[in-house]
């Protein structure tokens, strides 16, 4: 589904340069559930942003579904997000002001389909929202609010869902809510890419990448074996589980 060669994102700043993206190749297989992590500043949302064609990466070459969409017009790359890809950000990023589901029903204003009311309120529905349709973001907690970001993300049924901390800022019991989404919708088929800084939240996906200035420098299968290995190590900390990932690695 994506396949990602040599991608370099530079950004200038007057005389200074940020490599963001230092040289990425990365191939995510339709269904997969991959889990991107690393510490502040290494790239990570950079490469979502890539990944869900907000952007065009410098250098190098990203194919969706073996178009070749570092080539692609403005308007190509909004139809193959508006069509294939639903984003969910750490910070909801709803309207304020407006209902959730004319939240949710903003994607549908581009997209092909007849009754937006009615496909918003089973988006709606999918994350068990419907009793709070009319509610408006601030008459919603944060796990809700994320829940409506989540259905206005699914709302046309994209095959590719790409998730930036979406839990954090969340407590854990909420974050964990919204995770179950996203293996509900996993295993409906959907491949989900999920960033998180969180090794027990990185630990739900299948396979687990790890970004270092700009560079993905591990990339591992998730085997309950590592998982328990985790939560023996009796830490969320960092520096830990990297040690467990590199053992796992061998
Ligand atoms: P992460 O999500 O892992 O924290 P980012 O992808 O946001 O990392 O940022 C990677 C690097 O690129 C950082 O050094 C950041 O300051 C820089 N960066 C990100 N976006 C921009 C931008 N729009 N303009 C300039 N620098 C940026
Ligand atoms: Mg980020």
């Amino acid at each position: 589904m994506i396949k990602v060669s040599a991608m370099t994102k530079v950004y200038e700043m007057g005389a200074a340069e940020v490599r963001a993206l230092d040289g990425v190749d990365l191939v995510i297989e339709e269904h997969e559930f991959v889990s991107i992590t690393g510490a502040s500043g290494s790239g990570k949302s950079t490469l979502m942003h890539l990944l869900g064609c907000l952007d065009r990466p410098t250098s190098g070459g990203y194919e969706f579904d073996g178009d070749a969409v570092h080539q692609f017009s403005d308007r190509q790359l909004a139809r193959i997000r508006n069509q294939s890809i639903g984003f969910v950000f750490q910070t909801f990023n709803l309207i304020n002001r407006t209902s959730a589901i004319d939240n949710v029903a903003v994607p549908l204003i581009y997209g092909r389909r007849g009754s937006a009311k009615a496909n918003a309120m089973e988006a709606l529905e999918r994350v068990g929202l419907a009793d709070r349709a009319k509610h408006t973001p601030s008459e919603l907690s944060g796990g809700e609010r994320q829940r409506v970001a989540i259905a206005r993300a699914i709302v046309n049924h994209p095959r590719l869902i790409l998730a930036d901390e979406p839990t954090g800022n969340l407590d854990t019991r909420t974050g964990n809510q919204i995770l179950e989404i996203f293996h509900s919708l996993h295993a409906d088929g959907a491949t989900i890419v999920l960033v998180t800084h969180e090794m027990h939240v990185a630990l739900q996906g299948e396979r687990l990448i790890k970004m270092v200035d700009g560079k993905i420098v591990d990339d591992v299968s998730v085997t309950n074996e590592l998982r328990k290995q985790f939560v023996q190590s009796g830490t969320q900390h960092f520096g830990r589980s990297e040690r467990v990932l590199t053992e796992a690695g061998e």
